[in-house]
């Protein structure tokens, strides 16, 4: 099975309506990281132009623990939540690239058990873990 008929079968399975529209912002985030002009800029070639039920999907997925906000500076990102093989709902490492702006998983559980089992961290027992890594292509040499 595809991530992305887990995905659908999640919101079947739970008796939601696996409409049309709610295909599209899944299969559009597969593999991309988009806020919500860049969406709406790709729903609207699919036919998809009503703003309101794109936010109504949106909150929808949310809420359903599909898609995550992901919020770098002062910017709202869409970025697909479990099944996604660099990072699951609760646990990102994300790393933007300032020149391009475009914004990568950073797959890596040894991180994440890491700072799990870090001594400072044994009595918080964090919830999530989200970390986000600024890149600058300038520097790469
Ligand atoms: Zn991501």
């Amino acid at each position: 099975m595809s991530n992305l008929d887990k995905y659908f079968q999640k919101i079947r399975k739970r008796g939601h309506r696996l409409t049309n529209n709610r295909v599209a912002i899944i299969e559009i985030l597969e593999n991309q990281h988009l806020n919500f002009k860049e969406l709406q800029k790709e729903l609207n070639k699919r036919g998809f132009h009503n703003v309101s039920s794109i936010y109504n999907n949106l909150d929808f997925l949310v809420r359903e623990n599909i898609i995550v906000e992901l919020y770098i500076g002062n910017t709202k990102y869409y970025d697909l939540a479990a099944f996604n093989p660099g990072h699951d709902d609760d646990n990102h490492i994300h790393i933007i690239d300032h020149k391009t702006n475009k914004i990568n998983d950073l797959v890596s559980n040894e991180i994440f058990d890491f700072i799990k089992n870090h001594p400072d961290l044994k009595d918080i027992n964090p919830d999530y873990i989200r970390i986000i890594i600024g890149k600058n292509s300038n520097r790469n040499n």
